[in-house]
């Protein structure tokens, strides 16, 4: 149980990075150009109760129907808009100050919810003239990843869950920096009376070991059919299964956007199978487009294209040769033999090593996908790819807390005792192993060549290695080349 004076303590002790004397030369903060702009900050009852003396009136707020929260009554304020009731125009302060909510002491920061999901962002406000100029600096990505930490604490964690409107609508201005709560975030298995069909069931880990019994009947070099890559997205997505003509068959998504990302697991498919599973997503899509069934490997497509599917490529995956990666010999390895050089070179007199990773690492790892995930997202205006980078903290968050059960393995990169580079990987197959994950500290170049290189040098007894696909993004596309695929795992997608 929480008491109100740790709540007290917990808000009073956000840290802040922008300096007073910043806030107040700006002319965006605590005004809003209409009543229903989003960053009107949110006042939970005890926030309120705070500034009592200061709303003697009691005119500041108005009850938010259906909820304990309370919303402050903007105050016309010219040609500007609104303010907040407690700003003050003339010296452009807050009044309150020392007591304002949680919403304004985190700001630039902000906890959104992800679009499709009740999982919480914490955000960065590109808007801000603040981050606009210090985007670059490695003290703010610490303090991102230090406020991470500190809104995951106990407290913080509980106080979230009870002013769920806190986190507001996830806006394209935004820049993801981590989850949150970040390591105390438990599975939460979607509810029965949630699914979006009456013949499927909640997945839960107690599956496991039908899953990859049903796994082993197809072979397969796809990373797909992993328990990783089909849970590692399931704190966004939630995953269904249904056992269909003996079948053991997985669907994900809710209503309106069900798909299956996998065919029906069984060792021979057939008509009779995918016409009731094409029922169930028709039914629980009401006959949108984004029925389909993903993950159909060459070699299994001709029960679909007989039962008149439409057979459609998807995103194909890159496959080498492990002893190419590890020996990176001749010509064509020069670049990334360049770069591993010039990494130990720079790092002379700085203990460099790899180590397996372990569950304690993960803390850490996640505060390198903060400093990563800014460093990207600054880089780019591209929403998809700014999206991958949001969605990306979840995957390998849950990779993270799940390592054991789902069968990873994983190696950190360290200088001097400091993480500076994270990689994880399971087997798809007996000869192939797939790289799921793999960041590296924007600051020390050459990291990610050296870490990939020593963890396929683990794996030297699985002939191929796996590294995903490029999610259609050239640079990544332009890295993969360059490391020279001995193939591809190419998969379809069937839609009736
Ligand atoms: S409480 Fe203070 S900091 Fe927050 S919006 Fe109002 S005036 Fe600005």
């Amino acid at each position: 149980m929480t008491s109100s004076a740790d709540i007290q303590k917990f808000i009073l002790g956000v840290p802040q990075i922008v300096p007073e004397s910043r806030c107040f030369e700006c002319r965006i903060c605590c005004r809003f150009p209409d009543t229903e702009e989003v960053q009107i900050p949110y006042w939970s009852e005890t926030e309120a109760a705070w500034v009592h003396d200061k709303d003697k009136a009691g005119t500041w707020f108005k009850p938010v129907p259906g909820t304990v929260s309370l919303e402050p009554k903007l105050v016309r304020c010219g040609e500007a808009g609104y303010r907040c009731p407690a700003f003050e125009d003339e010296t452009r302060r807050c009044t309150i100050h020392s007591l304002k909510p949680l919403d304004c002491r985190l700001y630039p920061f902000v906890v959104a919810r992800h679009p499709s999901s009740d999982e919480r962002v914490l955000v960065m406000d590109t808007k801000c003239p603040y981050i606009q100029e210090h985007t670059g600096d490695p003290e703010l990505a610490a303090y991102a990843a230090h406020l991470a930490d500190y809104l995951s604490t106990p407290v913080a964690a509980a106080y979230l869950e009870t002013n769920p409107k806190l986190a507001g609508p996830f806006w394209p201005e935004y820049a993801s920096v981590a989850s949150l709560p970040g390591l105390s975030g438990e599975r939460n298995p979607p509810a029965a009376e949630d699914a979006p069909h009456p013949a499927l069931k909640p997945w839960s880990m107690e599956l496991k070991g039908e899953l990859l019994a049903a796994l082993r009947l197809c072979p397969h070099d796809f990373s797909g059919y992993t328990a990783a890559s089909l849970l590692g997205w399931s704190d966004l997505i939630p995953v269904w299964w249904a056992s269909i003509g003996g079948a053991f068959c997985l669907f994900s998504g809710r209503a309106g956007s069900l798909f299956m990302p996998l065919p029906p697991l069984a060792g021979r498919i057939d008509a009779g199978m995918l016409h009731e599973a094409w029922e169930i997503l028709k039914t629980a899509n009401q006959g949108g487009a984004t029925s389909r069934i993903e993950g159909v490997e060459p070699s299994r497509m001709e029960p679909f294209e007989k039962a008149g599917f439409t057979m459609k490529p998807g995103e194909s995956e890159y496959l080498y040769s492990t002893r190419d990666l590890i020996r990176l010999s001749g010509d064509r390895y020069r670049s990334q033999r360049g770069s591993i050089n010039r990494l130990k070179k720079n790092l002379v007199g700085s203990e460099l090593r790899t180590r397996p990773f372990r569950g304690s690492d993960a803390a850490e790892c996640l505060r390198l996908y903060t400093r990563w995930a800014i460093r990207k997202q600054s880089r780019t205006e591209d929403r998809y790819e700014r999206a991958l980078v949001r969605d990306g903290l979840f995957f390998h968050r849950r990779l993270m807390l799940d390592a054991g059960a789902l069968g990873l393995v994983g190696q950190v990169a360290e200088v001097g005792g400091r993480v500076v580079g994270y990689t994880l990987g399971g087997a798809v197959s007996d000869r192939v192993f797939c790289v799921f994950l793999e960041i590296a500290e924007p600051e020390v170049p050459g990291v990610s060549q050296f870490l990939f290189r020593e963890f396929c040098r683990t794996q030297e007894a699985c002939p191929e290695i796996n590294a995903m696909g490029d999610s259609g993004l050239a640079g990544l596309h332009q890295a993969k080349m360059g490391y020279h695929p001995s193939g591809f795992a190419r998969v379809y997608t069937a839609a009736a």
